[in-house]
């Protein structure tokens, strides 16, 4: 496991030792553990994400990755069938239309929810198809930001996601602590940002 993700676990495992009711630390967790490979350790992480906020639909994705990274097929599937009628509900469609997807690859079909998935809507002007909501929304009118990831978001996530975001952003800021003068900080914010905005 690279020393950076290592570290980032210790960091991650700290916070939610420090905080056991804050799913951001615990999903931090969860996520960096699957990232350094180590999905047994990732999977308790997830599911406590979801004990502290049954509502999280990325939470039931990567959680169903863990779970199947760890050759718990079934598992997999059956958090992956909470996760759509949560993202659904929520009006997450892109998680929803991934997991759905992940789904079918695994053989399992949810007709209900599949009737649900329109196809891509033509785009006008002024107009972005936002990869958050996966419709087709009014644009924002400037960059958030100046730099290039400011672009991306302008043209692919609607004004309304971008509201929530700024919303969301400072939970996170709060909850995790996040000295945004360090660049790591920095970093682990912007993770979080393109996550919740469905930007990869
Ligand atoms: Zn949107």
């Amino acid at each position: 496991m690279a020393v950076d993700t290592k570290a980032r676990i210790e960091q991650f495992k700290f916070m939610a030792e420090a905080n056991p009711k804050d799913e951001l630390a615990f999903f931090s967790l969860g996520r960096a553990y699957l990232e350094g490979g180590d999905a047994a350790n990732a999977i308790p992480a997830l599911q406590k994400v979801i004990e502290l906020n049954p509502k999280m639909s990325k939470a039931y994705q990567i959680l169903a990755s863990a779970q199947t990274a760890a050759a718990k097929q079934l598992e997999a599937i059956e958090t992956l069938k909470a996760g759509v009628k949560v993202a659904h509900e929520r009006g997450d469609m892109m998680p929803r239309n991934d997991m759905l997807k992940t789904l079918k690859e695994h053989g399992v079909l949810m007709p209900e929810y599949e009737a649900a998935m329109k196809p891509a809507e033509p785009v006008g002007e002024g107009e972005v198809h936002c990869k958050r909501c996966g419709l087709v929304k009014p644009k924002m009118a400037r960059q958030p930001f100046s730099h290039a990831t400011g672009k991306v978001i302008q043209d692919n996530v609607c004004a309304d996601c971008w509201r929530e975001w700024i919303a969301m952003g400072t939970k996170v800021i709060n909850e995790l602590r996040l000295p945004l003068n360090d660049p790591q900080a920095q970093k682990v914010f912007d993770q979080h940002m393109m996550e919740f905005l469905n930007l990869k």
